[in-house]
């Protein structure tokens, strides 16, 4: 497992990805709203993308689970969609729950994130969900510390969705990031503590807690990339690009809002 620690100096030429990233998704939110077609905020993020000198991520991404390339610069998740959802034309309405998970390289630096969030009128069932992923992540950044280990993450995502009463899938997770998008190691969304790769100062993760309201089971849309609860129930997901230091955790994606 060849995994890259970078020097403070090199976390400081990371920072404007994060910085990066953390705007585009704060616009989305910003923009989304009732009558907002997905792939008006798509085209909005590949606007700012250009506007930035940024490259994208996903565009040409073809990973050997998805029917690629991805074609999309932003992924779009609504109400039962959890991960990698495909921008297709599809009207936000009143009460979606909506999650956008976005990753951009700036100066050769990638940052990862996403955020989940509720159009119009939302139902309080909808905002624990989202609370759920928030306070594990929260949670998982507070021990992304030197010393602990990645399993020390997962037990802590996986112990604050059980807390929630929800069921943890473990076929999608947290990595490395950096270069690239995707690297060691990988983050399970549950897992023992203690176990697994010891995290050291100039390690950066994507920390991605995501959640179903009543399934652990997921299942993929026609398009090749979609992934949706097996039952049709509602789901959440959020993420943040975390590098580990000798001091505190630096969330590179932090939002402002
Ligand atoms: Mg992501
Ligand atoms: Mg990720």
């Amino acid at each position: 497992m060849a995994i890259e620690l970078l020097t403070p100096t090199q976390l400081g030429e990371m920072r404007p990805a994060g910085a990066f990233v953390a705007d585009v998704l704060t616009t989305l939110v910003q923009t989304a709203a009732v009558g907002v077609d997905l792939v008006e905020l798509d085209a909005l993020a590949h606007e700012l993308i250009r506007r930035r000198g940024a490259e994208s991520c996903y565009l040409d991404y073809a990973p050997s689970f998805g029917r690629g390339p991805f074609g999309k610069v932003l992924c779009t998740s609504v109400n039962d969609a959890v991960l990698h959802g495909l921008p297709h034309h599809y009207r936000l309405r009143d009460g979606d729950l909506v999650s956008f998970d976005f990753a951009a390289s700036v100066d050769g630096w990638v940052c990862d994130s996403a955020v989940s969030v509720v159009i119009g009128t939302p139902r309080s069932a909808d905002l624990r969900l989202i609370e759920a992923t928030e306070v594990a992540l929260t949670r998982a950044i507070s021990v992304a510390r030197p010393g602990n280990r990645v399993g020390d993450l997962s037990a802590v995502i996986g112990a604050t969705a059980r807390e929630y009463g929800y069921r943890v899938n473990t076929q999608f997770g947290g990595h490395g990031v950096g270069r690239t998008m995707h690297g060691d190691p990988h983050i399970s969304n549950d897992g023992r503590a203690g176990r697994g790769f010891t995290l050291r100062p100039g390690l950066v993760i994507a920390i991605e807690p995501w959640l179903m309201d009543t399934t652990d089971q997921i299942r993929m849309d026609p398009d090749g990339w979609t992934i949706r609860s097996a039952d049709g129930s509602r789901t959440a997901h959020s993420e943040h690009t975390v590098a580990i230091t000798d001091g505190d955790p630096i969330v590179m994606t932090a939002r402002v809002d």
